[in-house]
């Protein structure tokens, strides 16, 4: 059979990928999606980036879904010396609300809950957990710390307060306005960052207004962890968010809690994507380090959807050999995969969910060329892919934003179709599409599944074995 990615790649965009040939080139190379991050700006700020993405999605004739991660209540330090400073192991330094220049002496923290969050005795690490404090005392506006592990510290630095309980809110003002701005942009997926709790993703859901743009859960708190399932349920997908877990938690925990999530996410039949220093080192070099090849790999035999990459992409030298290193990783990781056989948890079992394991069984043991799910909610293409069958999973639609985010489903190939057309219109359009781009030659089988009658919002009802046709 001819060989695809079946893992996909979404592409952070930025200062180093921002005009449409690089788009068009991050397409040629193996993206899949591409994810604008919210910390950099806003709507109105991004919206050249949005227009260089639609564009050349065009010219690459494909259908490219743009994931709006938003920023959330993401604490940093206030302003350094323009060359920071270093902090000694073993001194003493204050942490503070008043909006001081930072020294070595004292550090501001634009953070309003600081001194009401922080207790005597809590730890407060600096710059993605580089330099840790511990917290001795309290006076107003002043946490008193001591540098417990020093380094250099820069304006503008993450803070993190690993097992304090934060009084902010999940959704800041700016996430209010920057959701509001996705949902009447009609952007493809979004991102919420530092969720807790399901509450967060519904309160997301009310900003988005009636879009019903699909909402990803990062997962990067600890509290989240201890919510996963009502997480899952409330949301459409989870993204493991490495770079915060890593520092909000012990960073030794994060490859298990990659699989652990990764796998509640299969029986829960939700979206999953790994992200976050997958490719660390090719934002410099041009080629990836053998852990980073393993990490990858990793992710690809973990079942995520999509893998991710941020800086390698949105501001390192290689963008481009970025995209097509994680794409020869997981093409050759996913030589070695096998179908799952996923038990989806009883409250989603549905005649969906049913005829996903069917198809993938049937088409395994009819050596089918492909599944093809006729167009629909786009749920059965989502669930056949959760099983990870080794062929394509055609997923039929003429609806553009359920084509762009059916791209970054693990196996899954959108096919656009006209607008109400019936089984018979379908099945000719994935004929053509299997014959023409070497998927499949007249006269071998597809699995076929669909809700009957076509286009009535029914629920999926029907598995048709089908010989392939023609394909002029
Ligand atoms: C992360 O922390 O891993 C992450 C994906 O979030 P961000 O890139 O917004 O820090």
């Amino acid at each position: 059979m001819k060989s695809f990615n079946q893992t996909k790649i979404v592409a952070t965009l930025g200062p180093a990928s921002g005009t449409v040939e690089i788009i068009r080139q991050l397409i040629q190379a193996g993206a899949d999606g591409f994810r604008l991050n919210f910390s950099h700006g806003d709507g109105p700020a991004l919206a050249p980036l949005i227009e260089a993405v639609r564009q050349a999605e065009k010219t690459a004739k494909a259908h490219i879904p743009i994931l709006a991660d938003i920023q959330g209540p993401k604490l940093r330090i206030g302003q350094m010396p323009k060359d920071g400073v270093t902090l000694l192991e073993g001194e003493r330094i204050t942490l503070t609300e008043r909006p001081v220049e930072g020294s070595v002496h004292e550090v501001h923290s634009p953070y309003e809950f600081l001194t009401r969050d922080v207790k005597a005795g809590s730890r407060i690490l600096l710059a993605d957990g580089s330099i840790e404090l511990m917290a001795e005392r309290i006076e107003g506006p002043d946490v008193i710390c001591r540098i417990m592990t020093g380094g250099r510290l820069y304006s503008n630095k993450g803070l993190n307060l690993p097992g304090t309980r934060l009084s902010v809110e999940t959704l800041t003002a700016k996430d209010e306005r920057d959701l509001a701005y996705v949902g009447r942009n009609g952007l493809d997926m979004v991102a919420i960052s530092f969720v807790r709790s399901a509450a967060d993703i519904h309160r997301a859901r009310e900003f988005l207004g009636n879009s019903k743009i699909p909402v990803m859960a990062k997962l990067e708190r600890p509290e989240a962890l201890d919510h996963l399932d009502e997480i899952l349920e409330a949301s459409d997908g989870v993204m493991v968010a490495r770079g915060d877990l890593g520092v909000e938690l012990d960073f030794e925990r994060v490859p298990i809690l990659q699989k652990r999530i990764l796998s509640r996410a299969a029986v829960r039949g939700k979206w999953a994507i790994v992200a976050t220093q997958m490719l660390g080192s090719m934002v410099l070099n041009h080629r990836p380090s053998r852990a980073e090849v393993s990490d990858v790999a990793n992710a690809v035999l973990d079942g995520a959807d999509a893998v991710m990459l941020s800086e390698e992409t949105a501001a390192g030298n290689h963008p481009v050999e970025s995209v097509e290193a994680m794409a020869r990783i997981s093409r050759e990781a996913e030589t070695v995969t096998h179908t799952a056989s996923v038990s989806f948890e009883a409250d989603i079992m549905s005649f969906a969910a049913g005829a996903a394991g069917a198809a993938v069984s049937a088409a395994e043991r009819l050596n089918a060329r492909a599944i093809v799910a006729l167009a629909g909610s786009g749920l059965t293409a989502l669930l056949v892919s959760k099983w990870k069958p080794r062929l394509p999973i055609l997923a039929m639609s003429a609806h553009v934003p359920t084509l762009r985010r059916m791209n970054v489903l693990r196996g899954v190939i959108p096919v656009a179709i006209g607008e109400r057309a019936g089984m018979e219109r379908q099945l000719e359009a994935a004929d053509r599409f299997l014959v023409q781009d070497g998927w499949a030659a007249p006269g071998d089988t597809v699995v076929v599944v669909a809700a009957i009658p076509l286009g009535e919002g029914k629920e999926t009802n029907t598995i048709r074995f089908h010989k392939v046709r023609g394909g002029k």
